[in-house]
């Protein structure tokens, strides 16, 4: 009698200690954000009637954003908080939340409310159809420059072009992910991550839903265009060996430029330049000599330091660091179950 009781409370109690849903939002100096934040997501998610969390990830904010987080945790035990002992940046916070999450099905939403929290219900819906990721595409970007919308939309065509993983257009990070999928993307630990492309590139079952991206609710990006171009970075270098090859590819088209430029210097010697008085000493001035060594040294410094960006990368993988030093969580285990 008393065994099934402990039995039946045991049941009651890892049903509270695994959520179905995990939410997972990084944290960067959103203060004023929050409270409508966490308030949507659960608006969002209890009428759902299944257990869930939300894990929100401090990714060293300087805004008292922590003390928000502790103040809905303790108003609201859902909300999880996993506090960084500086700023790692976007990309490794959402992949401390995906390790600290337990729910089945894993969606990562930004906390400035661009994403609205109550496209949830509908990727969770598609989940359950069977999907194992499911995107959520921006059909309207609002509240956005056109500066920021074009080089988007010019970046996600071109790594779909340059790499074999077929990252949807206009997704960012805002998508759903089964318990199989996040358990196969905690065993990825490279440093430069770029996580819609990794997302990708585990494979399953994938669809997406469509949203319109609404302005920030309060505050600023913190992408500038230095982080933008960064970002880009590691995406292209992540996923592509094109920016190598190209060397290659530039060595040949320059040699065989200068195949014909010495046939044609050859010809016009042994000529006399056709009886034509500048064409034999264009080829002795100084400025031609010196623009094609500077524009020949241009192109190799180009390639050394195309060179350079994944040999640094390399060097950040054999150091093995950690991806993100924890200074504590509420709500949470210490330490986040691994899968390797
Ligand atoms: N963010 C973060 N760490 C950073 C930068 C951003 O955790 O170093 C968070 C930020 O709080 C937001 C999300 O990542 O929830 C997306 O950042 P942001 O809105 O600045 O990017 P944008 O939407 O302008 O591309
Ligand atoms: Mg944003």
């Amino acid at each position: 009698m008393i065994d099934t009781q402990l039995a039946r409370h045991r049941v009651a109690e890892t049903n509270v200690a695994r959520p179905v849903v995990s939410v997972v939002a990084p944290v960067y100096n959103e203060a004023p954000t929050l409270p409508l934040f966490c308030e949507r997501v659960i608006a969002a998610l209890e009428p759902l009637g299944e257990p869930f969390e939300l894990v929100l990830v401090n990714d060293g904010s300087r805004d008292g954003s922590l003390d928000v987080m502790v103040e809905l945790h303790e108003r609201d035990p859902r909300i999880k908080v996993v506090n960084f002992s500086r700023n790692f940046g976007h990309q490794v916070a959402i992949t401390a939340g995906i390790d600290y999450a337990r729910g089945d099905a894993v969606a990562v939403i930004d906390s400035d409310l661009q994403d609205p929290p109550e496209v949830i219900p509908e990727l969770l819906a598609k989940w359950r159809e069977g999907y194992g990721i499911v995107f959520a595409q921006r059909a309207e970007r609002e509240g956005e420059t056109w500066f920021k919308k074009a080089t988007a939309a010019f970046f996600y065509r071109l790594i779909r072009r340059i790499t074999n993983v077929n990252i949807p257009v206009d997704t960012g990070d805002f998508r759903l992910m089964d318990r199989k999928v996040v358990d196969t993307l905690k065993r990825m630990r490279e440093h430069h991550r770029f996580m819609r492309g990794l997302s990708v590139w585990v494979g399953f079952k994938q669809t997406g839903v469509e949203y319109r991206r609404a302005p920030r609710h309060a505050g600023e990006t913190k992408y500038p265009l230095s982080k933008m171009i960064r970002f880009a970075l590691d995406g292209i270098t992540s996923f592509s060996y094109l920016p190598l090859q190209l060397a290659t590819y530039f060595g040949f088209l320059i040699a065989a430029i200068s195949m014909l430029a010495l046939l044609a210097v050859i010809v016009l010697r042994l000529s006399n330049g056709f009886g034509l008085a500048d064409a034999q000493g264009a080829f002795y001035g100084q400025a031609s000599t010196l623009v094609s060594v500077l524009f020949l040294g241009g192109i190799q410094l180009i390639f050394l330091g195309i060179m350079g960006e994944y040999l640094g990368r390399i060097y950040d993988e054999v150091k093995r660091r950690p991806l993100y030093i924890v200074s504590d969580v509420l709500g949470l285990d210490e330490q986040p179950e691994r899968t390797t």
